[in-house]
C-alpha cells in the first residue's frame, strides 16, 4: 500500500449495503468506490449503464460486490423501484448517497423554465425521492446513513447558478428537516458541500474559469473526488453515529 493510501480514511463497512445516486463517474463514482473497497455492497445508479458497468467492474476487480441500478433519478416510480430491488436483493439498504446532479448555468434575465425546472428536479427531488423509499427500511432497521451532496454553491450563492443554487440550499434544509425527523430511529442525514472539485462537471468550465477558481481558494488548487468520498465515508462510519443534520464542507476554505 503506498504512503498516500495508508493516509486516507480506513473504516469497515462490511456487511453493509450502499446505494449512490451518480456513480457512473466523478464524485459519485469515487465514492462508490470507496464505499465498496470499505467492504460495502454497492448499488451504482445513474443513467448510463455502460458507464455504471465501468464503476461496478472496478469494485470488483479490487474484491468488492456491486450492481448496476440503471435509472433516471428524478423519475418517481424507478427511484422506488431502485430502492426495493436493492433491499429484495441485498436483504437491507444501510447507506444512501444522493450525488446525482446537473448544471444548467445562465444568468437569471437569461434562464428558462427547463433550465430552471431541470436542476431543481435532478438535484433536489432525486435527493427527497430516494431518501422517502430508502427512509422506510431504514426506520423498519432503526439504523442509516443518508448522505447528499450538495454544495458552497448552496451556501454563499455563485452568479450564473440561480437555479443550481437554490438545488443545493434547498438539500440544506431537507436534510436538516429529515434529520430532526428520525434522529430518534438511529438513522443519520447529513450534506457534504464540496467546493470546485476537479470531474467533467468543472472541466466544462475551461481552464480560464479554473484558474480563476483557484485565486479564489485558499488552498490554491481544486480538490478531488477522493477528498469528497473521504467525507462521505467518515459520515457513513459508525464513528459519526452522533453526527446528524450537519453540512460537512470540503472547500480548500473557500467559504472560511
Ligand atoms: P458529473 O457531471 O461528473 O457527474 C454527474 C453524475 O450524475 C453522473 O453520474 C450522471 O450520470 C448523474 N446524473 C445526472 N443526471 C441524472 C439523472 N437524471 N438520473 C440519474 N443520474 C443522473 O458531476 P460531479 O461528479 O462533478 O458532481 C457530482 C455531484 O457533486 C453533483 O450533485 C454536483 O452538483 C456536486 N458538486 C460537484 C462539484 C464539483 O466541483 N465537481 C462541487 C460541488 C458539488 P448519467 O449522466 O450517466 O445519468
Amino acid at each position: 500500500m503506498s504512503e498516500t493510501k495508508s493516509r486516507r480514511i480506513q473504516v469497515d463497512l462490511s456487511g453493509q449495503t450502499a446505494l449512490v445516486t451518480g456513480a457512473s463517474r466523478g464524485i459519485g463514482k469515487s465514492i462508490a468506490l470507496a464505499l465498496g473497497r470499505a467492504g460495502a455492497k454497492v448499488a451504482c445508479v445513474a443513467r448510463s449503464e455502460s458507464k455504471l458497468a465501468e464503476t461496478v467492474a472496478e469494485i470488483q476487480a479490487a474484491g468488492g460486490t456491486a450492481a448496476v441500478y440503471p435509472c433516471d433519478v428524478t423519475d418517481s416510480a424507478s427511484a422506488q423501484k431502485v430502492v426495493e430491488s436493492v433491499v429484495a436483493e441485498w436483504g437491507q439498504l444501510d447507506i444512501l448517497v444522493n450525488n446525482a446532479g446537473i448544471t444548467r448555468d445562465t444568468l437569471i434575465p437569461r434562464m428558462s423554465d427547463e433550465e430552471w425546472d431541470d436542476v431543481i428536479t435532478t438535484n433536489l427531488r432525486s435527493v427527497f425521492l430516494f431518501t422517502r423509499s430508502a427512509i422506510q427500511e431504514m426506520m423498519r432497521k432503526r439504523s442509516g446513513r443518508i448522505i447528499s451532496i450538495s454544495s458552497v454553491s448552496g451556501i454563499m450563492g455563485n452568479p450564473g447558478q440561480s437555479n443550481y443554487s437554490a438545488s443545493k440550499a434547498g438539500i440544506i434544509g431537507f436534510t436538516q428537516t429529515v434529520a430532526r425527523e428520525i434522529a430518534g430511529r438511529k438513522v443519520t442525514v447529513n450534506a457534504i458541500c464540496p467546493g470546485f472539485i476537479a470531474t467533467e462537471m468543472t472541466d466544462a468550465l475551461g481552464p480560464i474559469v479554473q484558474e480563476e477558481a483557484k485565486k479564489r481558494i485558499p488552498a490554491k488548487r481544486l480538490g478531488t473526488a477522493e477528498e469528497v468520498a473521504d467525507a462521505v465515508l467518515f459520515l457513513a462510519s459508525d464513528s459519526a453515529a452522533y453526527v446528524t443534520g450537519q453540512i460537512l464542507v470540503v472547500d480548500g476554505g473557500m467559504t472560511a
